[in-house]
């Protein structure tokens, strides 16, 4: 990926200090999405790598990778499931526990989303620790998806996240990544 579109990328997102709380970088990408090019360029990037590999689902996590994973299943022509809050869903769900900087919350995917043996990208905007992503992992793993990829427009490497998911098997894709927080 050229310098200058990660240097485009990163002119587009928005960084608010101490939200949601004292000491976090918060990296809000409303701004990237509400830039056409941006946006656009982004998806491309992110899909161009699977050109020529059939890919079933596109899984997202509630709410940012909804936006992300919309467009990229659009684009490649795949399905788009949602992995969602507990307690959100209408039908027969599987849920998995997974942890915050702070305890504990749940998340949930219909339980007839995916087939086992399907081809699966899983989407998020930013992993930090890793932990809600990993936890998605789990699910998707638990109903025998083939996840091909985890992808992420923001990594911030220094909390770790890409290791806990290439522990689990999972390729680990991002396009720009920042320091600290
Ligand atoms: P984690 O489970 O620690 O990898 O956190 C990832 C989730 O929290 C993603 O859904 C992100 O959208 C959100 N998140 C964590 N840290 C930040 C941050 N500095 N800026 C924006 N979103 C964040």
């Amino acid at each position: 990926m050229s310098s200058s579109l990660q240097q485009e990328l990163i002119a587009a997102i928005r960084n608010i200090a101490d939200y949601p709380k004292p000491g976090i970088m918060f990296r809000d990408i409303t701004t990237l999405l509400g830039n056409p090019r941006a946006f656009r360029r982004a998806i491309d990037e992110l899909v161009h790598p699977f050109a020529g590999t059939k890919i079933d689902k596109v899984a997202g996590i509630e709410a940012r990778g909804f936006i992300m994973g919309g467009a990229m299943a659009h684009q490649m022509s795949a399905g788009f499931v949602p992995i969602r809050k507990k307690g959100k869903l209408p039908h027969d769900t599987v849920s998995i526990a997974y942890s915050l900087e702070y305890g504990v919350d749940e998340m949930e995917m219909h339980r007839d989303a995916i087939k086992p043996g399907e081809k699966v990208v899983l989407v998020d905007d930013l992993i930090a620790t890793g932990g809600t992503a990993e936890g998605a992992t789990k699910l998707l793993q638990q109903m025998g998806a083939d996840i091909v990829a985890a992808c992420f427009i923001i990594d911030l490497p220094e909390l770790g996240g890409r290791k806990k998911l290439e522990a689990l098997g999972v390729e680990v894709r991002t396009l720009i990544s920042f320091d600290g927080h």
